[in-house]
């Protein structure tokens, strides 16, 4: 690979038929045309919050530098490699498209600096490094740059590494901000739409996390229904099943248990009923564990995190209860006493026995001292979760 430094590029050349794309949200071409700004291996444009996009004009105005700028010569275009954030930044500045607060707080656009601080910010010399390579060595080596200020996430960079007419029609889906479904999901799956986080979910579900293994596969695919099938297989499911969206339900392993639950039949009334009891059931302290708890019948309590009984609890009904054993001349545990042998006169150890619900927490029994009780461990064991 070869690499070139250019310093007598100005933002006012790259800004020179600098198109941004509103309901994309991209920047698109700069250098009248000759620079594509976001080649379908780029990442969304992600600074336009109000914050890193003022702060690189900020930097602009000050005379900082912004840093080193990648562009990758294909042809007699460049394409930019690194810098996309700060040029789509610095073009919508320069189109009236993005504006700063001046000294008094008041925003401003481009027409509003004054004439030596507007030619300041066009004047500025970019410090740029023009690639010339072959294309899986300009990626190999894009994967391990990083752009400055936010590091790429991983799908971002395996968007780059397996660029192409598949990744391209899955950004098309799961990475656009005007999918209407976006809402929906966002209900299921955690993260930005911007930031990948939606497409990288509806690979892992269909490739059965093997995400990269599968983009390799299928690259040159134009057809992502696979994709897009299972994705909202999981999504139907879970919305049908549950009928109460709840903010713990974001971000679960919701294909783990479509795959395990789909076929099993729900009263979804029964369903939503369990989900509000549980929700308002003080002794539940995991609420994200109440979705795959009411899934799997109820059986596997370790989901909820049931409120434990506390140490100074524990000590006190471990004295009482084994005072009176010994008075008796019985098994300090209830259930070693009843039985035959030499376990029946045991005492044991308060380290050897484990607190236990008189009353089960599932049939409605508190986690406090009158329904309290130390059983040994072996006894404490086999009653299981009844
Ligand atoms: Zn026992």
């Amino acid at each position: 690979m070869k690499t070139t430094l250019r310093t007598d590029i100005t933002v006012r050349d790259i800004c020179e038929g600098f198109f941004y794309n509103e309901l994309e949200g991209k920047g698109l071409f700069g250098l009248n045309g000759r620079l594509i700004i976001q080649p379908e291996y780029q990442r969304n444009y992600i600074y336009a919050d109000g914050k890193k996009d003022v702060a690189v004009i900020d930097s602009v105005l000050k005379g900082f530098p912004l840093g080193v700028i990648y562009f990758n010569q294909v042809g007699d275009q460049y394409e930019v490699l690194d810098g996309q954030q700060r040029i789509t930044t610095l073009g919508r500045f320069v189109t009236h498209k993005l504006a700063i607060k001046d000294k008094n707080g008041m925003e401003q656009y481009i027409d509003g600096l004054d004439e030596i601080e507007r030619n300041r910010v066009l004047d500025t010399h970019l410090l740029i490094y023009i690639c010339d390579g072959e294309e899986p060595e300009i990626k190999e080596w894009f994967k391990t740059i990083n752009i400055v200020g936010i590091p790429l996430k991983q799908q971002e960079i395996r968007n780059a590494v397996y660029s192409g007419p598949f990744v391209t029609a899955l950004k098309e889906e799961f990475s656009n901000s005007q999918n209407p479904y976006i809402q929906k999901w966002s209900a299921y799956v955690k993260g930005s739409v911007n930031r990948q986080d939606f497409l990288e979910r509806a690979l892992d579900w269909v490739s059965k996390g093997n995400i990269e293994g599968y983009m390799s596969k299928h690259r040159q695919d134009t057809d992502i229904a696979p994709v897009k099938t299972y994705f909202n297989a999981v999504i139907d499911w879970v919305s049908g099943v549950f009928n109460d969206v709840m903010s713990e339900m974001c971000g679960l392993e919701w294909n783990r248990l479509y795959e395990q639950y789909h076929n099993k039949p729900y009263n979804v009334t029964a369903v939503s009923q369990r989900v509000h009891e549980l929700y308002a059931d003080p002794y539940v302290t995991n609420h994200k564990g109440i979705f795959e708890y009411i899934l799997g019948g109820e059986k596997d309590k370790s989901l909820l995190n049931i409120r434990v009984f506390d140490r100074a609890t524990i000590n006190r009904v471990y004295a009482k209860q084994t005072a009176k054993a010994k008075q008796k001349g019985v098994s300090n545990c209830p259930d070693c006493a009843l039985q035959e042998g030499s376990n029946s006169t045991r005492i044991w150890k308060l380290a050897e026995m484990d607190a236990d619900h008189v009353t089960a927490w599932s049939k409605g029994g508190a986690t406090d001292e009158k329904n309290c009780r130390m059983l040994c461990r072996h006894h404490n064991r086999s009653k299981g979760n009844k």
